[in-house]
């Protein structure tokens, strides 16, 4: 009688190559029982053995046992390495392609961060006046209340007071400490310099933030740019200041935008006046805005009053001058015809994005 055995080698090979040809762990799982299980080739040759006789049988149980075991390892290779491939495949899927990103990046129009509309305006007006022959000085946004008001001629309860709503900044000192009102504290500063290092005369200006205690509305702010315009030098005249204002008047808004002094109070300054221009929306016609007058108010001039010579230790007899301020924000608003101007400080990009 032949062996059950006698066809095992081309069997095992047949097992093999089934093995060899399973392309999926899903494949493999589903051949699984007719590779190794009761349904396969080598269980039932494991029960023909039983027809051998006894000595027989021992043999042929452990051939077929090696057998088994040899396609057992080989089909625990095969999972193996079917796992190892379908995880490559699932970690290239869902691998983040960064250069795809940048190519999508670059299909929205590539944004360059630009300077805000209130600084590019400070420069603009920086320029301006370094093209008449002032110089540009800087000072601190925190000030004493001497700075601030008493060396401007605005003594402890004073009035005058009452046109800035202040900020104090309560640091437990006996001296009481504000944010400034106004960047006319920093002419004293500048003054009280140039006399310690004989310097004078002085043509400044003095661009820089400033604080007032109001609610924000589409006219004000409490956080808010002002330049600040000081020439100290003999004989000045009040004909010099308007001259001053004049020339940059045209200078920044247009040949077109005059100017104009009216009469005004200022504790620092005397004469004072507010200097309006033509307005710049309507060119002088008449519209909402300039309240149909054609002119809209700018900012505060004056000739330097003496109260402010002495304070500094400077000699009112020898020397002579005149400030003038405005505010920054306004220009900007007033030049780009922006109609509230907590637009300046909502960070909208799509305001900002207009002003590259
Ligand atoms: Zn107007």
């Amino acid at each position: 009688m032949t062996s059950p055995l006698a066809n095992l080698q081309s069997q095992i090979d047949e097992l093999l190559a089934r093995i060899a040809s399973l392309e999926s762990l899903e494949a493999l799982r589903a051949a699984e029982p007719s590779l190794t299980g009761k349904r396969s080739v080598l269980s039932s040759l494991q029960k023909s053995l039983g027809g051998l006789a006894p000595e027989e049988r021992s043999d042929a149980g452990a051939t077929l046992q090696g057998a088994r075991r040899h396609v057992e390892i080989a089909l625990e290779d095969r999972r193996v390495e079917l796992a190892r491939e379908e995880r490559r495949i699932r970690l290239q899927a869902d691998r983040l392609d960064l250069g795809d990103v940048v190519v999508q990046s670059v299909r929205w129009p590539a944004t360059v961060g630009h300077r805000g509309l209130v600084p590019s305006t400070q420069r603009e007006l920086e320029d301006v006046f370094v093209g008449m022959g002032f110089t540009v000085a800087d000072g601190p946004e925190v000030e004493s209340d001497w700075y601030n008001f008493e060396a401007l001629n605005i003594p402890p309860a004073h009035p005058a007071r009452g046109m800035w709503d202040t900020f104090y900044v309560d640091l437990g000192e006996p001296e009481t400490v504000v944010l400034r009102t106004h960047t006319s504290p920093t002419q004293i500063h500048l003054m009280e310099l140039a006399l310690a290092q004989e310097a004078l005369p002085i043509h400044s200006v003095m661009p820089g933030r400033c604080y007032r205690r109001d609610t924000p509305d589409a006219r004000h702010l409490a956080t808010f740019h002002q330049i600040e315009g000081l020439v100290v030098d003999r004989d000045i005249t009040f004909a010099d200041l308007a001259g001053v204002i004049e020339t940059f008047t045209r200078s920044y808004f247009g040949s077109d935008i005059e100017s104009r002094l009216r009469p005004a109070y200022f504790p620092f300054t005397e004469p004072s006046a507010e200097f309006e221009i033509t307005c710049t929306i309507c060119r002088g016609d008449g519209c909402r805005t300039c309240s149909q007058t054609g002119w809209i108010e700018l900012g505060g001039c004056g000739m330097l009053d003496p109260a402010v010579f002495s304070a500094v230790g400077l000699d009112a007899d020898e020397w002579s001058g005149f400030a003038f301020g405005f505010g920054i924000d306004r220009c900007a608003q007033m030049r780009y015809q922006i109609g509230d101007m907590r637009a300046l400080i909502e960070n909208d990009v799509r305001f900002l994005g207009q002003f590259s």
